[in-house]
């Protein structure tokens, strides 16, 4: 069986010593009950095949449906696996925030708790990463998701993420990917960031490399999402590319705004002015002209207000140190799970 099998490739040693494992495998989990004993047989024999030392932590982001119960009892008789249960659902980045916390390993790979992503692509991933890369992302060629709702919204994100952040990848959304530990220990996430690791990756000087992988409909459960995250994504994607330029050039930012404001209240005083001298007319009764003007100062003002908000709320999250999820209980290998071997 692939417990017995695998036993010298986990986190301990049959005398309790502590082994870093090659690998730390890292699933958000939010009310996937049938999935998880399919996957985590999956992810265990594709890396007992590789011969590569490995935990699993998967983290229930406050499931209603037992993958908790499930996760804490499967953890309970097993030692590749690790289960990290949140107090409440905090959503799927603050969910793989967790699992990188408690990850040991010297690679990370996050793949999603549905099957989905095929634990088979893992080893892969990390052969790929060996080649000398801090980062491989899955690409999902033929991926299995409704067209209309699904494709089309991500292909033009992928899009507009490749643009503002100057990595281009096919596939940010792909769960599957590979990260060298360092690369994770001190990123900050909130909101969706854990879709543009990639781009926080980049901006850090990362090596980042695509790798095509398998992909599989949906069998149990279903999606958390709709159209919904899409807006949320854009308003993150807004926030990178902030961070990008404003904690850089910060006067490129607000200088174009600026100057474009002063472009633009110029050519509304010319106009007024030539009106006024020009063709004697009275100036004072356009209401419209005004709301115009108003319109644009407020628009303007509001936008780098929002931004402001967003770097305020950003240098919240890091300053506070204050992790985004808490944990409820954690269930890890421990000499006695070793009792379920026999
Ligand atoms: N997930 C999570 N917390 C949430 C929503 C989702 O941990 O609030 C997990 C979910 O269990 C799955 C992964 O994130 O493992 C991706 O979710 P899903 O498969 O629903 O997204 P899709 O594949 O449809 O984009
Ligand atoms: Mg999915």
């Amino acid at each position: 069986m692939t417990m017995l099998s695998s036993q010298r490739l986990l986190a301990q040693d049959g005398a309790g010593n502590h082994i870093i494992p090659a690998v730390s495998v890292v699933v958000p989990v939010y009310n996937e009950v049938e999935s998880i004993p399919h996957l985590i047989e999956a992810i265990a024999s594709s890396l007992t095949a590789a011969q590569l030392t490995y935990e699993i932590i998967c983290v229930d982001d406050g499931s209603k449906d037992g993958s908790a119960e499930l996760l804490k009892q499967i953890a309970q008789t097993r030692i590749d696996l690790k289960a990290v249960l949140l107090r409440r659902n905090y959503g799927q980045t603050a969910a793989m925030a967790a699992g990188f916390n408690f990850a040991q390993g010297q690679a990370i790979v996050t793949l999603d708790g549905d099957l989905q992503n095929d634990p088979a692509d893992i080893p892969l991933l990390l052969a790929k990463l060996d080649e000398g890369y801090d980062l491989v992302s899955g690409w999902r060629k033929n991926r299995q998701d409704a067209a209309l709702t699904r494709l089309l919204p991500s292909k033009i994100a992928n899009w507009l993420i490749g643009r503002v952040t100057s990595v281009e990848l096919h596939d940010y959304g792909c769960s599957l990917k590979a990260y060298k530990s360092e690369l994770v220990a001190d990123m900050n996430l909130y909101g969706e960031l854990h879709r543009f690791l990639p781009a926080l990756a980049f901006i850090e000087g990362a090596r980042i490399a695509e790798l095509p992988v398998r992909h599989h409909a949906r069998k149990y459960g279903r999606s958390k999402y709709g159209l919904w995250r899409t807006f949320r994504v854009l308003m993150d994607l807004l926030t990178i590319w902030f961070m990008k330029t404003f904690l850089t050039r910060p006067m490129h930012v607000f200088g174009m705004l600026g100057l474009l404001s002063l472009f633009v209240g110029t050519l509304l005083g010319g106009y007024l002015t030539f009106i006024k001298l020009v063709l004697g007319e009275s100036i004072g009764q356009r209401p419209l002209l005004i709301l115009t003007v108003v319109m644009l100062l407020a628009g303007i003002q509001l936008f780098s207000f929002g931004l402001l908000a967003e770097l305020l709320m950003r240098t919240y999250h890091e300053s506070q140190g204050r992790p985004i999820y808490r944990v409820r209980e954690v269930v890890e290998p421990t000499i006695n799970n070793r009792v379920g071997d026999k």
